[in-house]
């Protein structure tokens, strides 16, 4: 396997309040090698678009990294400095977000911003910026570009939008794309394109990309490798087929249980009751143990690290040397 183009270890993401600090994201570590498309899984408030800002610099404050690192291609990128970030985002890492136009400006036509952003990036005329304007729009699925390319956000409809903002995020080449729920508000068939689009740029390019969602089902269609969150803790990773088929962790057996029988053989969980702690309220030892059927003393003292669980690497001391003694 190649070296990673993305490596995040022990991240460490906290939120000081009046009350005390917060812990949102504790020890979270993956790579993603180039050409890899990771999903990150999990129930809202589990960390992953939270962990999808850390890494691309636009945490909220009070939020900050209080320990860890992110590199990007070797580099560390987790203590750039505003200035750093602007040239690094747009230039090495491209973002999407669910809301098309958080990224769009309503007083640009989407040509103009395509321009700015590749001539900001690259070293091109305004002509040759213009080319490779259309030619992203061409790529991403935009029907007859050359016309477009002139119209303004508001023109477009919710899934060709979300079409100019990949076209955005790809203007400068970037060898990372972090994409947040890009295709949730989008009907299904749109869906399909995006998540087709999203896996072109993988393979033709060699960048990494970091999809964020909720959707088991987007996740089983787009990506090589699934990390699932639970409380701010990535509490399973592995290739997709191995987490979906064979689920090692009590709560990705249970979310699993949560989305349509992908198969007819599988045996179709129930659904886990209770719901996620908040972050101020996260039990010791196993964060899921109050939810857990298999849980047992030690879950309730002892935090389990990522052990090996055959194919894929679960926190669960299911998974302990010896047993689950
Ligand atoms: Fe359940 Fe214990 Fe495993 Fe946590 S560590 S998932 S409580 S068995």
């Amino acid at each position: 396997m190649s070296s990673p183009l993305l490596e995040v270890s022990h991240l460490r993401v906290e939120f000081p309040t009046r009350r005390g600090t917060l812990l949102a994201l504790d020890d979270i570590s993956f790579t993603i090698a180039p050409g890899e498309i990771l999903g990150v899984v999990g129930e809202s408030g589990a960390g992953k678009s939270l962990t999808g800002a850390a890494i691309i610099g636009l945490l909220e404050p009070p939020g900050r990294i209080a320990a860890g690192e992110v590199r990007l291609e070797g580099r560390r990128i987790d203590q750039l400095r505003p200035a750093e970030w602007r040239r690094v985002r747009g230039r090495q890492i491209g973002a999407i977000f669910q809301d098309p136009l958080t990224s769009l400006n309503p007083l640009y036509t989407v040509g103009h911003q395509l321009v700015e952003t590749i001539r900001a990036h690259l070293p091109l005329s305004a002509a040759q910026a213009r080319e490779r304007a259309i030619d992203l729009l061409r790529q991403t699925g935009i029907p007859a570009p050359e016309a477009r390319i002139d119209q303004y956000p508001h023109q477009f409809s919710g899934g060709m939008r979300q079409r100019v903002v990949i076209a955005l995020a790809l203007a400068a080449e970037p060898r990372l794309i972090v994409a947040d729920e890009p295709t949730t508000a989008l009907d299904v068939s749109i869906q399909a394109q995006i998540i087709s689009l999203l896996k072109r740029v993988a393979r033709d390019h060699g960048a990494a990309v970091m999809l964020v969602t909720h959707d088991m089902g987007v996740i089983a269609e787009t990506c090589d490798r699934v990390a699932v969150m639970y409380a701010g803790r990535i509490v399973e990773i592995g290739p997709v087929q191995a987490v979906i088929h064979r689920p090692a962790h009590p709560y990705t057996r249970g979310l699993m249980g949560s989305i349509p029988a992908m198969d007819v053989e599988r045996e179709r969980l129930a659904q886990i009751d209770g719901a996620m702690p908040r972050l101020n309220a996260i039990p010791l030892g196993c964060a899921f143990n109050p939810r857990c059927a298999d849980a047992m003393p030690r879950c309730s003292v002892e935090r389990p690290e990522l052990l090996d669980a055959g194919t894929t690497r679960a926190a669960c001391w299911l998974h302990a040397p010896g047993g689950a003694a």
